[in-house]
């Protein structure tokens, strides 16, 4: 047994490596449990300190150096570390280890997926596959040479460009990689196998010609295609919107059934988990699509923004990873629509962040110190770090970041940098001091801001009084005010701007950068009192609080021009709404909000994608992190009456809407798609009705769905509806998709996420759940724990059973999986008492379980 809390590692301790290598070459000979790996590295001194190597389940075969073998009394083998007393100054050393990546369930290092070889070395997993320096500020130039069996792995892929390649004895052949850019080792690839792929080209800038390849399972090259097309589309965009060309004659994609993560950026090698590259129109959906496409982009955009310009130390992660998922973010917005790019990438932050930030795991997008690394890929190092690259461009302007970006790609390439080298260079561009914007990345939680306005009528002016506090978390009691930048506007209630001294066509920012400030805006005599626009497009990520009444928000969702502020009005208004029918469990809805949300729908039928959004009530873990103690299950309940009522206001245009022809025939266009938005959310609520009608109906129109997002939107509806409609739907599913993984990957996570704890336990029991696979562990066991919270927190305490029982048998195999799926817990203590005393009982079972460093991490936190 093992309840030792993780040691720590500390920003404070960091210092630089001792050494260089200024180059290496690894040598690879594949065999499924015995692989070789040889490895030479010209190593040169450039300060005082030990030779020290990283190395987790190797063999040693050999080490020497300068040619002369060691003995085992020269160097020392401990706690995965290699050290070497007395080194030259300058040498040259060899080692030969063995591994076995059939064993690899971790999914770290090198191992086995599908029969094929393949790698995944971020945060840490290259000390699985040889001894080195394995941190991101040793950076080197990599020589790969593999050999393999020819017939079984008749590809063989690394980083780089291709070299000499050719036939060896035995049946084997061998192919060599040259990347000529230095990296860390976390950027190493490895890919061995038998694929299909689909090629095509690309032109940079430059004019440099680079091959494209998308390597899948045999048979399923079409189904690249639209991976190709975000990959053609990332790099054009990369060049125009941030002048960076690609840097190689080569870029590669793989695909992977088995893989911990979306994706990762490997230099001119990113591996990707196949649901992030496979898609064709009969089996993926309008979010598979889109989500390729971005996610295509981000590892792309990585190559300048992480591979080029990578992170000092892990703690800088935010620096590679914020700024990437804001350009990410940014691609999305300008290939589709930005609004509505805008309201999604808000409603991903608020269900994630904000509730890592309100509870024990709450940690800073920078942190000081960390238990585990593979635990410091959150919510917050990624969406709450793109935020603030957001809000720094509202704060020094577009003109001053895109002067500050060049700067930094001109200054830090080929370099591993710091937060701090970062603003150095808007800094530069703006001249402004941002130490204090700095404080976003040390401290966190989300920041409060409080507004209160008052309108003086003989003078015509406006006075705003701005508060901001951000609530204690853990380790961090009180916090300094941080600079909140605030797009704000005054509407005249008609559709247009009250025009304000110093204010540019009607907007500008308000910079709250104190605990308390004041801002009084002179209008025209005689003016009417304007209405407050405040946030627009959500400028920074913090909680608005504003004195206003049911009626004082529908005025002003009538009178917003922005519209992420439209939808974030209904979205205060539907919270308010359903906490009141909580407690007023005999009440019905209020009629005039519920037509007033129908309307809103109807009035912005001609964008089909922001009518889809205006339908989406806050979910139950957005509803939680304002009740304490919160009940799910009554919360559930009370969201379900509104939707309810709301789709019966709705009615004659969910009739009207599915009467139309799905678009035909199916493109993955942002236009087609936002059509099928909305009829999907047109199913949505016609399962919200609930009655025997619907349940017939949603189940003719799954017989006669022509697209997996209608098809897969009437599944889910069916789902919570217990009949035979549902039943067969379910059946007829499964048997037409039953050979293609991803696809039944939804039919786990559509069930387990509008399911019971028994049916989670009977999805997580099915002949086809499959404990190695994160995909298919995920399916069931995040589907539930993360989307379904009323069953998950179930008073009785059976959903955490379940899930705490899948969490142990996944630590014994895939510990950083495990880790993750923790993560569900992360709000445990705001839950009503049943719940919560169940949760503690099983975190607290947990911690005495012997669980993995990884997971152990989490519960101590959790628990803390
Ligand atoms: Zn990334």
């Amino acid at each position: 047994m093992r309840t030792e809390t993780p040691v720590s590692v500390k920003l404070e301790d960091y210092t630089p490596y001792p050494f260089e290598i200024d180059s290496v070459s690894l040598d690879f000979s594949l065999e499924l449990e015995a692989t070789r790996v040889r490895t030479k590295m010209s190593v040169r001194r450039v300060r005082p300190g030990e030779f020290v190597l990283d190395g987790e389940g190797l063999t040693l075969n050999d080490i020497s150096i300068d040619g002369t073998p060691l003995q085992v009394s020269d160097y020392k083998i401990a706690d995965s570390k290699l050290t070497i007393a007395d080194v030259p100054d300058t040498f040259t050393l060899e080692t030969d280890v063995t591994i076995n990546p059939k064993a690899n369930t971790a999914l770290s290092g090198l191992y086995v997926s599908a029969g094929r070889f393949c790698s995944q070395c971020e945060a840490t997993g290259f000390r699985r596959i040889t001894y080195w320096p394995d941190r991101p500020d040793v950076m080197s130039r990599f020589h790969v040479r593999i050999d393999a069996d020819k017939a079984t792995y008749p590809i063989l892929l690394s980083n780089g460009t291709p070299g000499k390649a050719g036939d060896l004895p035995g049946g084997r052949h061998f192919a060599e990689w040259d990347d000529p850019h230095p990296k860390p080792s976390y950027l190493f690839a490895l890919c061995a196998g038998d694929y299909d792929v689909w090629r095509d080209s690309f032109t940079t800038m430059n004019g440099d010609h680079v091959d494209l390849g998308v390597y899948v399972d045999k048979g399923q090259a079409d189904r690249a295609e639209w991976a190709m097309e975000s990959l053609k589309a990332s790099m054009k965009w990369d060049e125009e919107r941030f002048g960076r060309a690609y840097d190689l004659g080569v870029f590669n994609i793989v695909a992977v059934r088995d893989f911990n993560f979306g994706a990762m950026e490997n230099k001119g090698l990113n591996i990707f988990n196949s649901a992030y590259v496979l898609a064709s129109p009969d089996s993926a959906t309008d979010a598979d699509f889109e989500a390729i496409e971005s996610i295509v982009g981000h590892e792309y955009f990585h190559n300048w923004t992480g591979n080029r310009i990578t992170c000092r130390d892990w703690f800088q992660l935010c620096l590679k990873e914020g700024l990437t998922v804001f350009r990410d973010q940014e691609f999305s917005s300008d290939l589709r629509s930005r609004p509505v790019q805008r309201i999604k990438d808000v409603m991903r932050l608020r269900a994630r962040q904000f509730a890592e930030d309100g509870g024990p795991l709450a940690h800073p997008v920078r942190p000081q110190a960390y238990g585990s690394i593979d635990n410091l890929y959150t919510a917050t190092v990624y969406e709450k770090g793109a935020e603030l690259i957001r809000a720094l461009t509202v704060l020094i302007g577009d003109d001053a970041f895109n002067k500050g970006m060049q700067i930094y790609f001109d200054e830090y390439d080929g370099t591993a940098s710091t937060i701090e080298d970062f603003y150095s260079c808007f800094e530069k561009a703006s001249g402004q001091d941002l130490s204090q914007f700095r404080l976003w990345y040390a401290q966190a939680g989300t920041p409060e801001v409080t507004v209160v306005e008052e309108w003086d009528e003989a003078k015509s002016e406006l006075t705003l009084t701005l508060s901001q506090k951000t609530p204690p978390t853990p380790k961090q009691d009180t916090k300094k005010p941080v600079p909140i930048p605030l797009r704000a506007s005054l509407l005249d209630g008609k559709g247009g701007h009250v025009e304000a001294g110093g204010w540019q066509d009607g907007e500008t920012v308000i910079v709250l950068d104190e605990a308390e400030k004041t801002v009084k805006v002179n209008l025209a005599k005689g003016s009417a009192r304007p209405l407050l626009s405040i946030n627009r497009e959500f400028s920074a990520p913090v909680r608005v609080r504003r004195d206003l009444d049911k009626a004082g928000l529908l005025k002003l969702a009538a009178a917003e021009t922005d519209p992420f502020n439209i939808w974030d009005c209904f979205q205060s208004l539907a919270k308010t709404e359903i906490f009141r029918l909580l407690d007023e469990p005999q009440s019905p809805p209020d009629d005039a909000l519920v037509s007033a949300m129908a309307d809103a729908v109807r009035l912005n039928e001609s964008d089909p994608a922001f009518a889809a959004l205006l339908t989406v009530l806050p979910d139950v873990g957005e509803l939680f992190q304002d009740r304490e103690p919160a009940d799910p299950a009554g919360l559930d309940s009370a969201r379900k009456r509104l939707r309810k009522a709301f789709a019966e206001a709705l009615a004659g245009d969910i009739t009207r809407i599915l009467e139309q022809p799905s678009p035909t025939p199916f493109k993955p266009s942002a236009e087609q798609a936002g059509t099928r938005a909305l009829r999907g959310a047109m199913i949505g609520l016609t399962g919200a009705l609930g009655t025997p009608e619907a349940a017939s109906q949603l189940k003719s129109h799954f017989d006669s769905a022509s697209n997996m997002t209608e098809s897969l939107a009437c599944l889910r509806s069916l789902i919570p509806l217990p009949g035979k409609a549902r039943d067969e739907a379910i059946e007829t599913f499964y048997a037409r998709w039953k050979d293609n993984p991803l696809v039944i990957d939804k039919w786990f996570a559509v069930q387990a996420g509008q399911g019971t704890a028994e049916d989670a336990r009977r999805l997580s029991e099915h002949p086809d759940f499959d404990m190695s696979n994160p995909n298919r562990v995920r399916s069931v066991a995040a589907a539930f724990s993360m989307t379904n919270l009323a069953a998950f927190h179930a008073p009785d305490g059976k959903g955490h059973e379940v899930i705490a029982d899948i969490i142990q048998r996944a630590d014994k195999l895939n510990p950083a999986l495990a880790a993750r799926l923790l993560t569900s817990f992360e709000q445990w203590k705001k839950l009503e008492p049943k719940a919560r005393a169940s949760a503690k009982t099983v975190l607290e079972r947990l911690q005495e379980a012997g669980l993995s460093k990884n997971a152990m991490d989490i519960v101590s936190r959790a628990l803390d």
